[in-house]
């Protein structure tokens, strides 16, 4: 790999060789049909991994334009809907639909912890929801969403159940063809970004509305939005040779490449190294006395949120960890300071996390502590070696 340093914060994510190389071809006309061809190819590829046959938006853009995407052409001004927070991410979509007029309510679990499923069943109960949103990971806390338990009650009540995977698509189960319980109990929108799981370099938002979804468009006649309004873009997702706006170019290449990797893996193969991959971490970390905020039930596979020890210097720690080459990111909002979140999704290789791995420990013992990397490294290699088994 190119890269020189170890980029395992929760997104962007390490970006291998093929995938630079994919940016650098040379930029075309955005209407030129051999771009067009590689558009439309991306634009399936994203299909088959959600497997929907529903529409798919690939446009430039951060994740949140995703979320703001999938809010503001499914959910009219005045109408309801429900966040399931986790943290931070979950946070976000508060926000966001009241700055559209949308009536937001929400539940919150304790940082670390999942909210109750009984609770949800209780609140759309009592309301009229047009839609719920669920953060898959939320990257904030390194909580996972239990879309099992969640999507069947959310559909039961009849509103849209709108999943977050930034943190979690190309990683995680999400599959728009899955009947939850009933056979029209399926998920309705998926949004996600290009820089996590799927291991592109960040400016992509990508939004999957199924047919239920399409129909609440339908319903809304005007949307408060013009980019963001996916019947501008559906003629062009359809036909990536007409234009509406100047779509990235050399970033959908990259897409291109990096659907390309994703589908060559393989989906159960990616899913199950991932949680491999998490669970390795997580168990490895706390041979150094280090434990994750989320229980092991509920950690997302895509990153960790790492709890100090006792007496730990947040800043000392993560500049000793640059220097060595490897990058993790600070905890957000009341934990900053008292935790730090590592990524292991995406590109991420077995032999960059056992690395990393060596390298917390090596800089702990720098710091006063005493650890024992070559225990943490058996440790992590006995979980992720279950990703092949
Ligand atoms: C990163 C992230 C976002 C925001 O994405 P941006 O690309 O930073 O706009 C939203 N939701 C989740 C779960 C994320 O991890």
């Amino acid at each position: 790999m190119r890269n020189e340093e170890m980029l395992l914060i929760p997104g962007p994510t390490p970006v291998v060789d093929s995938i630079y190389d994919a940016l650098a071809g040379e930029t075309r006309s955005h209407t030129d049909p051999r771009f067009a061809a590689i558009y439309r190819s991306s634009i399936e590829k994203i299909k088959d991994m959600l497997k929907t046959d529903g529409e798919v938006f690939v446009i430039a853009g951060s994740g949140t334009v995703a979320m703001e995407m999938a809010l503001v052409n499914t959910i009219a001004a005045g109408e309801k809907l429900l966040v399931i927070s986790h943290g931070y991410f979950g946070d976000r979509f508060i926000k966001l639909g009241q700055a559209f007029g949308i009536e937001v309510d929400v539940l919150q679990s304790e940082w670390g912890k999942q909210v109750n499923p009984d609770e949800v069943e209780r609140k759309l109960a009592n309301g009229d929801f047009k839609a719920v949103t669920i953060t898959h990971a939320d990257t904030s806390t390194g909580v996972a969403a239990n879309l099992d338990a969640l999507v069947p009650i959310i559909k039961k009540h009849g509103a849209l159940a709108i999943v977050d995977g930034v943190c979690a698509t190309a990683a995680m189960e999400e599959d728009m063809s899955k009947a939850y319980g009933d056979p029209d109990h399926k998920i309705d929108v998926i949004l996600t970004g290009s820089q996590k799981a799927i291991g592109v370099p960040p400016g992509l938002a990508i939004v999957a509305f199924n047919k239920t979804a399409l129909a609440a468009r339908e319903q809304i006649k005007n949307v408060p939005a013009y980019y963001c309004d996916i019947y501008n873009w559906i003629p062009i997702m359809n036909d990536p040779q007409k234009y509406f706006a100047t779509p990235p170019v050399n970033l959908i290449y990259a897409l291109e490449e990096g659907m390309r990797l994703v589908l060559e893996e393989g989906l159960e193969k990616r899913y199950k190294r991932h949680s491999a991959f998490g669970k390795a971490v997580r168990a490895a970390l706390a041979v150094y006395g280090m434990n994750a905020l989320a229980a092991e039930d509920a950690a997302a596979a895509t990153l960790s949120c790492i709890l100090y020890p006792q007496g730990m210097d947040d800043a000392a720690f993560r500049a000793a960890l640059a220097k060595k080459g490897l990058i993790v990111a600070g905890a957000l909002a009341h934990l900053a300071g008292k935790a730090f979140r590592i990524g292991h999704m995406g590109n991420t290789t077995e032999r960059m996390l056992e690395r990393a791995i060596v390298l917390i420990g090596e800089t702990m013992n720098e710091l006063g502590y005493s650890v024992d990397p070559s225990k943490a490294v058996e440790c992590f290699k006995e979980f992720s070696s279950a990703r092949t088994v």
